[in-house]
């Protein structure tokens, strides 16, 4: 098969599994009226901190779609990305 054709296809297939975890709500903010972001794991309230230079990779590498943010627990310690359902205007 030609390898243009192969790479093409590969990024769609890519850009359609990206869509199939935003379907899912896959790493989507765990939010309701008292608190907008729990923790995944012991539902404290998540603290936001600056994204690594990885996340900043992860987001031009999904086309942007997700916005993901860099979240803590100050519970449990947990730590992760997070995105939301809105896009920001900008
Ligand atoms: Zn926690």
């Amino acid at each position: 098969m030609d390898q243009f054709l192969l790479a093409f296809l590969l990024l769609i297939a890519y850009f359609m599994l990206l869509l199939f975890f935003r379907y899912l709500e896959i790493g989507k903010k765990q939010s309701d009226s008292n608190c907008n972001n729990y923790c995944p794991d012991c539902n404290a309230a998540l603290n936001r901190v600056r994204r690594t230079k990885k996340d900043q990779l992860i987001h031009h590498f999904t086309f942007r779609m997700f916005d993901a943010k860099r979240y803590v627990c100050n519970e449990c310690g947990w730590e992760g990305l997070r995105w939301d359902e809105q896009f920001k205007a900008r």
